[in-house]
């Protein structure tokens, strides 16, 4: 069987070496020293030089990253993603405005986004697809402009650079997931972003419940923390980062040289920086698509329509009008298995089937 991914897990002995020390601290949770030394190892690694906050998700990063901003309205965005990027901004209270995509990169399309800013537009929500960046000069310039703020949903660049610089230091706020799934993981986790010292400052009491000491509260806060294990797969797996992501590389260019002559796949836009977190191909119909995959899933190999339906098709948007670029996207757009055991092998198999 080839799964579409594994989470990569670091030698038992490595783990367990750090989940002894937390065995005998008996301290679990609520900022403890692992938390701690991953945060201060994890922006070394990423060359991040802003505030990084650890939580407990990806999409909790999100939704306080939303309220830090105060973001109130609409927020423009885009239909090709994850769901927890819509769902974020219909949890805060706000109205997502979704944008078409650019069909090459499967990015928000920036040319798209003036047209769809309103007076109630408080901000630009756009997800680094497959961990390729956005135009973020572009929308930088809009937002700048409108006076809107920004949040990258980079769930999936972990590594990735843009012009030399890690994609984590673009917008007002950029958010991040560890899941299991994800190229670099810590079970469940994501941490979020900021150069401004006030959000940041912020950031760090909404974490924590809003607790300012054990009796005095800040303000409103939420549960975002992280536990003491979650933080010690970090640590575990981030000696392997560098490991991960070369071998990462490898399996991508062995995808690109088989298939890119007669499929579609992801154009890059800064390929010495790019992660290559993930390995969509283009289907020309959504009829190609389903019966490869049925013959994949036939040989015990599993893709992923990723990301499949657009979302401006959930039922709590209220858009009426198509994306015609992210509809089509989506229903043609299969990821390929990426994973770290995945061996070569398997890999000129999958690449056999799709070219027959
Ligand atoms: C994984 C992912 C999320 C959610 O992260 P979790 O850690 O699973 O909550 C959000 N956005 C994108 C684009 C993702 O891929």
């Amino acid at each position: 069987m080839i799964p579409v991914t594994q989470p990569f897990l670091p030698p038992k002995n490595e783990l367990y070496a750090l989940l002894d020390e937390v065995y005998d601290r008996n301290w679990l949770t609520n900022n403890g020293p692992l938390v701690n030394l991953l945060e201060a190892e994890l922006p070394k690694y990423l060359n991040y030089k802003g505030h990084f906050s650890y939580v407990n998700n990806g999409t909790i990063a999100l939704q306080i990253a939303i309220k830090a901003l105060e973001l109130t309205g609409e927020v423009i965005t885009t239909p090709f993603s994850y769901v927890a990027t819509t769902s974020s901004i219909v949890w805060e209270g706000c109205t997502p405005v979704f944008v078409d995509i650019d069909k090459a990169s499967c990015n928000i399309d920036p040319k798209l986004i003036e047209a769809a800013i309103s007076s109630k537009t408080s901000a630009i929500l756009a997800t680094h697809v497959y961990g390729n960046p956005c135009d973020v000069e572009a929308i930088d310039r809009i937002a700048k402009k409108h006076d809107l703020k920004v949040i990258y949903d980079a769930a999936h660049c972990f590594g990735t650079i843009y012009k030399g610089r890690s994609i984590f230091e673009y917008g007002d706020i950029s958010t991040t997931s560890f899941h299991a799934t994800k190229l670099f993981h810590t079970v469940e986790g994501g941490a979020i972003f900021t150069n401004n010292n006030e959000l940041a400052h912020k950031i760090s009491y909404m974490r924590n419940f809003g607790h300012n000491g054990q009796e005095a509260f800040w303000g409103v806060g939420i549960n975002g923390k992280n536990s003491e294990f979650h933080a010690a797969m970090g640590i575990a797996n981030l000696k392997h980062a560098n490991k991960i992501l070369e071998k990462r590389k490898e399996q991508w260019l062995r995808y690109r040289d088989g298939l890119s002559s007669r499929l579609t796949v992801l154009e890059l836009i800064d390929e010495p920086g790019f992660n290559f977190a993930y390995f969509p191909v283009f289907f020309k119909t959504e009829a190609e698509l389903l019966e490869k995959k049925r013959v994949l899933e036939a040989n015990q190999i599993y893709c992923r329509r990723y990301f499949y339906p657009s979302l401006n098709t959930l039922n709590y948007t209220s858009q009426k009008e198509s994306f015609e670029v992210s509809e089509t996207s989506s229903k043609v757009v299969l990821t390929l298995p990426l994973y770290d055991k995945l061996s070569k092998e398997d890999q000129l198999l999958i690449i056999k089937i799709l070219l027959k």
